[in-house]
């Protein structure tokens, strides 16, 4: 066999990309065994039957052939149109590239503004796949550790000088955050602005959590005040329609750049399926409200955890404001989050995603995805606190 390219071996060097133990727990699971799943971030429910119905529809009705590379136009103005009134700021049609699910959102945003060899700078705790994702566009993965402590909102001085000592082109951000669930307030968006400003950065703001608020709101990037003009937001209706497996996502930012993106798509994508854009037209069409139904389990489940947190010492958290997951600080135990994590796994049967998947910053933690009927994941938590207890209490005897 000829040589891969550097390119693609280097992904993920070392050979792990973070997955580790969830494709373990898939594994046992596929071999019969009761493994209670909190890893990924997939609802426990399927995507809404009205939605297939429209998406069967319009097969039959012939969308099947090769649709238009940038998406169509209603659901591109139905993107518009919803960032528009989330951000303050107009957009139309031309300012928003249809893409198969963020994931790809994120890899062309990175073509977009990055170089071979420039520096890209990410927050870490991070979205495993990050790194690889700028990467994959020969470009150089610069994290920068937002600290527990400020609940793990990134400091403008932590970036700046990661900035200035990089020589980055791009910053990419995610409110509300995977892993933390932090969404980041006025003060941390205005100094993400000023350091964009002052070191000439694209700012690549993943905000497919938007609809998975808590506490406090979520302000689009593209909506700070000068930063239009210097943002490409990734945005998809994986998390807020329960639409993982249907991959339909956007970047929406000026025209000059999508017009450079719709290149890009046919030279790669070539498009997302007609009929998964009209499903998923019908879906936005819907409005806030069937938004509001799809994430109402997750805050519900979120505060379960909470409420058990009360009531032991040998986890702690930072409580999520958004998303579909909470991180817990495993310290206590004595444990990394890769090794809680595997004995879990093995005694308990309870698969969660080590911290250490998301970045340094988040050693010593694991995320625990909200993701399982209510009953299940009730049952899920008493094995994983009964599991933390004692091996907090191992660490002190
Ligand atoms: N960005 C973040 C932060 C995510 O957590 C995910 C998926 O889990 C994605 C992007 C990718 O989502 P999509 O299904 O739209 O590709």
């Amino acid at each position: 066999m000829p040589d891969l390219s550097q390119r693609i071996t280097g992904l993920t060097p070392g050979g792990d990309d973070g997955w580790g133990l969830f494709y373990e727990a898939r594994a046992r699971k596929a071999a019969g065994e009761p493994i209670l799943e909190l890893t990924i971030g997939e609802h426990d429910v399927g995507t809404d039957p009205a939605i297939l119905d429209e998406m069967a529809r319009a097969a039959r009705a012939g969308h099947t052939g090769y649709a238009s590379v940038p998406g169509i136009a209603p659901l591109r103005a139905a993107v518009a149109e919803r960032l528009s009134a989330a951000s303050g700021v107009a957009h139309g049609a031309e300012n928003v590239l249809i893409t198969p699910g963020g994931q790809s959102g994120l890899f062309a945003a990175h073509h977009a503004a990055c170089g071979e060899g420039d520096a890209a700078l990410l927050i870490d705790p991070y979205y495993a796949t990050y790194p690889g994702t700028i990467r994959g566009v020969g470009a150089v993965p610069v994290p920068v550790a937002a600290r527990p402590e400020d609940g793990f909102q990134p400091r403008a001085e932590d970036l700046a000088a990661a900035a200035a000592r990089s020589g980055a082109r791009s910053l990419l951000i995610n409110s509300p955050n995977n892993p933390t669930g932090a969404v980041y307030g006025e003060a941390t968006l205005e100094g993400i602005a000023q350091v964009a400003k002052a070191h000439d950065l694209w700012v690549i703001s993943d905000e497919v959590y938007d609809s998975q608020v808590w506490d406090g709101w979520h302000r689009p990037f593209a909506g700070v005040e000068g930063m239009f003009a210097r943002t490409l937001t990734v945005g998809s209706l994986s998390k807020s329609h329960a639409m993982t497996g249907s991959r339909l996502g956007w970047i929406a930012g000026p025209e000059a750049v999508i017009a450079h993106l719709v290149n890009l798509a046919t030279h790669t994508t070539y498009g997302v399926p007609g009929y998964i854009q009209e499903a998923g037209l019908f879906a936005l069409r819907r409005g806030a409200a069937a938004e509001r139904a799809v994430a109402e389990p997750f805050r519900r489940r979120r505060d379960m955890v909470l409420a058990r947190l009360e009531r032991q010492q040998a986890l702690r958290v930072i409580p999520p404001a958004g998303a579909m997951y909470v991180m817990l600080d495993v310290r206590a135990t004595g444990m990394s989050g890769q090794a809680f994590g595997a004995g879990l796994l093995a005694e308990e049967r309870v698969a969660i995603m080590p911290g250490e998947s998301f970045g340094a910053a988040a050693a010593g933690h694991i995320r625990v995805a909200l993701t399982l009927p209510d009953d299940q994941f009730g049952e899920a938590l008493d094995r994983l606190f009964g599991y933390a207890v004692r091996q907090m209490e191992k660490a002190r005897a």
